[in-house]
């Protein structure tokens, strides 16, 4: 197996320094901007993210969680299918400007089937959506507003995002056969 790294710790930094600032040119001071992280490389980034605007902002943001897990058999074969887990939303969503955040856009099923989870916490002004990595392969018509890193990928390659605190290390490293 091959193995690339795409971003070092440094760079994750950087890339999540960026992301904030480009969140607080869109939504100034961000009054109404609530971060909804997908479990669970989504959430240790949205953490880091709302570390990043309460730096810049002087106050925290309204968090939560959203549970979507797709099954796949493998890689290359789509047959993609979502399973709403757990979620964690006790902020209000109504006329809030609601930004998703994931390690990975790929296929944009899972964006997909979180939009449609959202739907039952309320009705949203705005939702958005942050990636640290867009890999390409879209089968939807969904793209980050936010994205760390668009990368070209095969089908078969895979993109290991790994976060101090639950791998021990930052590191985006891209795995190809
Ligand atoms: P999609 O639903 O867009 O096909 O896939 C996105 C979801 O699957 C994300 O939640 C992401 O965590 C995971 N995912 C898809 N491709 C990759 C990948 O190459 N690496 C990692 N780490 N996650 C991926
Ligand atoms: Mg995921």
């Amino acid at each position: 197996m091959k193995t690339t790294v795409l971003l070092h710790a440094d760079e994750i930094a950087r890339v999540l320094d960026r992301l904030a600032c480009q969140i607080m040119e869109r939504h100034g001071d961000c009054e109404q901007t609530v971060l909804l992280g997908i479990q669970r490389r989504g959430v240790d980034l949205a953490v880091r993210l709302g570390k990043v605007l309460e730096d810049k902002l002087g106050r925290k943001l309204p968090f939560g969680t959203l549970d979507i897990n797709l099954y796949r058999d493998d890689w290359t074969t789509m047959h993609a299918r979502p399973t709403i887990g757990e979620s964690n939303i006790t902020t209000p969503l109504d006329n809030k400007n609601v930004i998703l955040v994931d390690d990975v856009l790929f296929t944009g099923r899972t964006i997909r089937a979180a939009l449609e989870a959202i739907l039952d916490y309320g009705r949203p002004k705005t939702v958005e959506l942050l990636v640290l990595v867009d890999r390409g392969h879209r089968e939807l018509p969904i793209h980050g507003d936010y994205v760390g890193r668009k990368i070209n990928t095969a089908r078969s390659e895979k993109v290991n995002v790994l976060m101090e605190e639950r791998d021990g290390r930052d590191e985006v490293v891209l795995e190809s056969a």
